[in-house]
């Protein structure tokens, strides 16, 4: 059925491509969520797809599943080379189709990009040739033709296992550094046989894959590949390359459609393309996709940080591609094209591109998340909001995002709601958080925790600190306590003889900062990393002296790994395994975490403390003994995150 969309008339131009209509051009590319197993499409994966679905997402591509018992690189690798998988596969379509989207799925061999052990033992990986994975320090077994053959046939295999699943369509990575792309690169496929040498003979095994899968699906079936236009990475595929590939390709009639994207699984540095973070420019690969549209006959999707409907529209109308990938913006906001369709544009929860909690979790092999939207990946928990049993009365203190999300989602279902902040504005540590370099978008979960509070009905006071007296004069039946956190400054020999400053007020630029800065960094995260960057882009020469195995060593490593080559050109010095226990006026003192030697930081004139939070909880302790109901979230609670934060809030408010 053709859709509308006033303001976005190509978005919601319906594509049909080998009979398979697809009601809009907003897709849900194949991402890992770790919700599936080798036991294969769970219920928990099935739900968060109809989710994706029930809000208007045009096509959802599930992602990678192993085409051969090789092709395992996690431990929760779907196995579809076995016909077990075809049920769960079927469940899922139907969830898909009962609304209204299509669903493709992802065919998947990484080749040496081989990310975990299944049993603790290092697993053989198999590639084209002996050459040697940078990141994940795999040194693969060359491909025997046979193996070949069996990888091969385990592609047509396993598209013939998804329709019969009544899976729309499949697509094979020749993306990102994994086997396909393995055997496309003439700097890592170094084979004197057919399959290697020449371009044809790099060429062959998509070809011959190509032509097996259509073998066995006959004609229906949708069958594109997802390929980096640019792999970004020293011995990656160039531009020209790919051009000329996808052109090659381009005379191939079984296939439909690819889909650019870009970065390489090889290196920290073309990896950080697999999912970008906020530092890179949002649909940063549109010109990409043009490029390699501009040489084909077939259709081109593409994806990469297009955000907000705004943008994929503007590709579209601009006849860079012809279907646009909006992943994270769907797991932030599964109702986004919905809301794009029906004009509720500033309704849209926008994605910034943190990469906590969905690529985030993932790396951590949890199912993945959003730190906006905890709902994602708990859809059978709280995807609904069950309207209150009894309308209340509650107050919230503190105005960051967990009180902002416990608040908004409290009112959502029906209780009446005041919260209350002591500063000027709704925000919290997210306000500071944006201010660090490259983390101007972080302030974006602000803006769309306003929203939510302002559709749900909740008053805001701000400027006000609740106190016990406020509490009892307004009598609410709960109080929720998200108070927050203040910096932590640690006792320590000569504190009051050195210059010392914490990271907030260094953010606020409140602090007199000398030119030789040290940064004591316990937390190992966006902080101790940001506070660098800033000084040193002010000309400071800055050490950072991080009490874990690396600056940033609890954050997701793709936004460390961007933040660590940017340290790096800006000449930051990186001290790991140190921990801060003495300073004087030109000396930091610190210890070697292991060793207990002392390291020594001389000529210093700052010392910046990024040591973490103390908890703010005045309001709780002065309530210990009110009769109404008391909840404490966030740092309140324990200093963590913002992502702990909304999700406490959000579990504290479905459960008034
Ligand atoms: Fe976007 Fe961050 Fe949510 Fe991931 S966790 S979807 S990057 S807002």
């Amino acid at each position: 059925m053709a859709e509308t969309g006033a303001g976005f008339p190509h978005l919601f131009t319906p594509l049909t491509i080998r009979g398979v209509t697809i009601r809009n051009r907003i897709m849900s590319t194949g991402h890992e969520t770790a919700m599936a197993g080798p036991e294969g499409i769970s219920e928990q994966l099935i739900a968060y797809h109809r989710a994706r679905a029930a809000g208007g997402c045009g096509l959802i591509v599930v992602e990678v599943a192993s085409v051969h018992p090789t092709a395992t690189f996690v431990r929760h690798s779907i196995k579809l080379y076995s016909d077990e998988t075809i049920p769960g596969y079927r469940r899922l379509a139907e969830a898909v189709h009962a609304e209204g989207a299509t669903l493709f799925a992802q065919l998947f061999h990484p080749g040496r990009e081989i990310l975990e052990s299944i049993d603790g033992s290092a697993p053989v990986s198999y590639a084209p040739s002996a050459v040697p994975n940078e990141r994940f320090h795999v040194m693969p077994s060359p491909m025997s033709r046979e193996l070949i053959r069996e990888v091969i046939a385990g592609y047509g295999d396993a598209a013939r296992r998804l329709q019969t699943a009544g899976v729309d369509g499949c697509e094979i990575l020749c993306s990102m550094g994994y086997l396909l792309a393995q055997f496309l690169n003439p700097r890592v496929n170094r084979r004197s046989d057919d399959y290697g040498g020449s371009f044809d003979n790099r060429l062959r095994i998509v070809r011959e894959l190509l032509a097996d899968i259509r073998a066995k699906v006959g004609e229906d079936m949708v069958v594109g590949i997802r390929i980096s236009a640019d792999e970004l990475s020293p011995e990656g595929l160039t531009p020209e390359e790919v051009g000329a590939i996808c052109r090659a390709l381009d005379d191939e009639p079984g296939l439909d459609y690819f889909n650019v994207i870009a970065g390489t699984s090889t290196t920290l540095g073309g990896s950080i393309h697999i999912v970008p973070p906020m530092t890179v420019e949002n649909a940063y690969l549109a010109p990409r996709a043009a490029e390699v549209k501009a040489g084909v006959s077939k259709l081109v999707f593409v994806g990469g940080r297009i955000n907000q409907p705004q943008q994929a529209e503007a590709i579209l109308a601009a006849s860079q591609a012809d279907m646009c990938g909006m992943t994270r913006a769907m797991i932030c906001d599964p109702e986004m094209p919905d809301k794009a369709r029906s004009g509720r544009i500033d309704d849209v929860r926008a994605c910034i591109g943190c990469n906590q909690a969905c690529i985030g979790h993932f790396h951590m092999g949890l199912p993945i998340s959003c730190i906006q939207h905890p709902e994602t990946g708990r859809e059978a928990a709280y995807g609904t909001r069950a309207p209150a049993v009894k309308r209340r009365r509650v107050l919230v203190a503190g105005g960051g995002p967990g009180g902002m999300k416990a608040a908004a989602v409290a009112a959502e279902r029906g209780h009446a709601v005041t919260l209350y902040e002591a500063g000027p504005r709704l925000g919290g540590q997210a306000l500071l958080a944006q201010l660090l370099p490259g983390r101007t978008e972080f302030g974006g979960i602000v803006t769309n925790l306003e929203r939510e509070l302002a559709l749900a009905g909740v008053e805001v006071v701000t400027g006000t600190v609740l106190d016990r007296a406020q509490v009892e004069h307004e009598a609410p039946d709960a109080v929720i306590a998200a108070t927050g956190a203040r910096p932590r400054w640690p006792e320590f020999d000569g504190r009051d003889e050195a210059h010392v400053v914490d990271a907030w007020q260094v953010l606020r630029d409140e602090a007199n900062v000398g030119n030789s800065v040290v940064i004591a960094d316990w937390r190992c995260d966006w902080i101790g990393l940001g506070l660098a960057e800033k000084l040193a882009r002010a000309g400071c020469r800055v050490r950072l002296c991080s009490n874990g195995y690396m600056a940033g060593q609890t954050i997701q490593q793709y936004v460390r790994d961007a933040w660590l080559g940017t340290l790096h050109s800006l000449g930051v010095e990186l001290l790991p395994l140190v921990r801060l226990f003495g300073a004087d006026a030109e000396t930091a003192y610190f210890q070697h975490t292991a060793s207990g030697q002392a390291v020594l930081c001389e000529g210093m004139d700052t010392l910046v403390l990024a040591m973490g939070h103390d908890s703010v909880c005045d309001l709780a302790d002065a309530l210990t003994d009110w009769p109404g109901a008391l909840h404490r979230i966030g740092d309140c609670l324990s200093p963590r995150t913002a992502e702990e934060a909304v999700l406490e809030g959000l579990k504290v408010a479905a459960a008034l």
